[in-house]
C-alpha cells in the first residue's frame, strides 16, 4: 500500500527539528496572547510568569491552564486576538448546559484548518478522486464545514449532505458513488441500519474508508461498523476550542492511535485529579496548545478527554505522535457506587457479545443512599422472538461481563430492535436521574 502524504517534510520531521518549531512557535504565541489578551495576561500575571520564562517546551506546564467556563466568562469574543474585521467565520457549541461558547477564525486560520484536514484525508488514504460523503452536521458546529473545506482543499469531491434523512443519504451514497464516509461513529450505525431496512447491501456500494469521530467510540464498536458497513473504519480527533475536526487522525499502518499535527497542536496529558503533567506513555486528560492559530489561539486547554501518547515510530513514516483513541470524558465519568465507569467501557462488553445490537444506553438512578444502573439494550429479532429462558442467559452473561471488566453490578434490560432512541449527531449514551 503506497503512503499518501499531504506535507510530506513536515509530516516525517525528525522529532528534534519538530521540537525546535515548536518551541519557536510557543514563543512567539506566548508573548503575542500576553500583550494582546487581558484575560490571559491576569492569569499569567496571577501564577507569576512571563513570556521570557519559555525556554524550553518543558516549560509550558508552567502557564495556567485554560477551561471551558474561561470561554464562557468571556462570551462572545473576548478571548480573540485580532480586531473583529480580521474575523471571517465562527462556530459556537450549542449552548445546552449555560452559555455557548464561540471561537472565531482569520482566513489564515481557515486555511491552516483546510490543510490540517487535507492531512487527515490523506492519513486514510483519501486522494483527490475520492467522492466525499460528508454527514457531519453542518452550521455552528465545526464537524461539517471543517471537514468540508478539507475536502475541497485536497481536491476531492464532497457530497455535502449534513446529517439526518438516512434513506436520502444511502441513495445519494448508490448514485454518487461514494468512496469516502464522514460521520459520528453512531450515526454510520444508523446508516447501516436504513440501509438494511432498504434491502440494499453495503458490499455493492462503493465505500472503502470511513472518518467517524466527535464521540468516544470502542474497538468493537469499531469492529461493527467495519462489518456492518463493509469499510475501513478510522478514527478522527478534533473538538472546535482548539480548531475543529483535523487536530489528529489514524493513518492506515497503524492500530494504535491518531497522529496529532503538533506542528500545529502541542499535547500533553495531564493528571485529571491534579492537573500534573504525566510522564510520556500514561494515561491521563489530553490538553492542548495551539501554536499557530491567529484569531483563537488557546494556551493548555483541558479537554477533558482521555487518552494517553503513543511515541513509538509508525510504520507509515509519520514521526507524529499519536494519541489512543480517546475512551471516556472526565465528564461523561459515572461514579456508580463509588466505582468509574466510562460508557465507552460499557459498549465495549455489550459489542462483544453475540445477538446484541450497538444501540444501548445507560440509565443511571439513586435509590435511597444506593446508585443503580441500568443498561438497556437493543437485541437482534431472532433473538427477541426466542424462548424468555434464552433472554434471561443473555442478559445474565451480559450483566456477568459487565461486572467482571467493571466491577458494577448493574441491571440488564434487552429491549426490541429499532425501540432506543437514534441519534443523527452524537449519540446520548447516559441518563442520569440523580439529583446530586
Ligand atoms: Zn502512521
Amino acid at each position: 500500500m503506497s503512503i499518501i502524504y499531504w506535507e510530506k517534510e513536515i509530516e516525517t520531521l525528525p522529532r528534534a527539528e519538530l521540537g525546535a518549531l515548536q518551541l519557536k512557535r510557543l514563543q512567539q504565541l506566548v508573548a503575542r496572547v500576553y500583550k494582546t489578551v487581558k484575560p490571559y495576561r491576569y492569569k499569567m500575571d496571577e501564577a507569576g510568569v512571563r513570556p521570557e520564562d519559555i525556554k524550553t517546551l518543558k516549560d509550558l506546564s508552567k502557564l495556567p491552564f485554560t477551561v471551558k467556563d474561561d470561554l464562557r466568562d468571556n462570551y462572545p469574543f473576548g478571548l480573540f486576538t485580532v480586531p473583529l474585521e480580521e474575523i471571517v467565520r465562527v462556530h459556537a457549541s450549542s449552548g445546552t448546559t449555560g452559555k455557548p461558547t464561540v471561537v472565531g477564525y482569520t482566513q489564515k486560520d481557515i486555511e491552516t484548518w483546510s490543510g490540517v484536514m487535507a492531512r487527515a484525508l490523506c492519513c486514510a488514504g483519501a486522494t483527490r478522486g475520492d467522492m466525499v460523503h460528508n454527514a457531519y452536521g453542518y452550521g455552528l458546529f465545526t464537524g461539517g464545514l471543517g471537514a468540508h473545506y478539507g475536502i475541497e482543499r485536497l481536491g476531492a469531491t464532497v457530497i455535502p449532505v449534513s446529517g439526518g434523512n438516512s434513506k436520502r443519504q444511502i441513495n445519494l451514497m448508490r448514485d454518487f458513488g461514494s468512496t469516502v464516509l464522514l460521520s459520528t461513529p453512531s450515526y454510520a450505525l444508523n446508516l447501516a441500519e436504513a440501509m438494511d431496512a432498504m434491502n440494499i447491501d453495503p458490499g455493492s456500494l462503493s465505500l472503502k474508508v470511513g472518518i467517524f469521530g466527535a464521540e468516544p467510540w470502542s474497538e468493537n464498536m469499531r469492529e461493527e461498523v467495519e462489518r456492518k458497513l463493509n469499510l475501513k473504519a478510522t478514527d478522527i480527533y478534533g473538538l472546535s476550542e482548539v480548531m475543529g475536526p483535523g487536530v489528529a487522525q489514524e493513518c492506515l499502518h497503524t492500530d494504535r492511535g491518531m497522529h496529532i499535527f503538533e506542528d500545529h497542536f502541542l499535547p500533553e496529558i495531564v493528571d485529571p485529579e491534579t492537573g500534573e503533567v504525566l510522564p510520556p506513555g500514561e494515561k491521563g486528560e489530553l490538553v492542548f496548545t495551539t501554536l499557530t492559530k491567529e484569531a483563537f489561539p488557546i494556551i493548555r486547554y483541558r479537554t477533558k478527554d482521555i487518552s494517553r501518547l503513543v511515541y513509538d515510530t509508525c510504520a507509515c513514516g509519520r514521526t507524529l505522535v499519536r494519541m489512543e483513541k480517546v475512551t471516556g470524558r472526565t465528564d461523561d465519568m459515572l461514579i456508580i457506587r463509588g466505582v468509574n465507569v466510562f460508557p465507552s467501557q460499557v459498549e465495549h462488553v455489550l459489542m462483544g457479545v453475540e445477538g446484541v445490537e450497538p444501540h444501548y444506553q445507560i440509565v443511571v438512578e439513586r435509590q435511597g443512599n444506593l446508585d443503580t444502573m441500568q443498561v438497556q439494550v437493543e437485541v437482534s429479532e431472532g433473538i427477541f422472538s426466542d424462548e424468555i429462558r434464552k433472554l434471561e442467559n443473555l442478559s445474565g452473561q451480559i450483566r456477568k461481563e459487565i461486572k467482571d471488566l467493571l466491577g458494577v453490578t448493574c441491571v440488564v434490560k434487552l429491549v426490541e430492535p429499532k425501540t432506543l432512541y437514534r441519534s443523527e449527531g452524537k449519540a446520548q449514551r447516559v441518563i442520569d436521574n440523580r439529583k446530586i
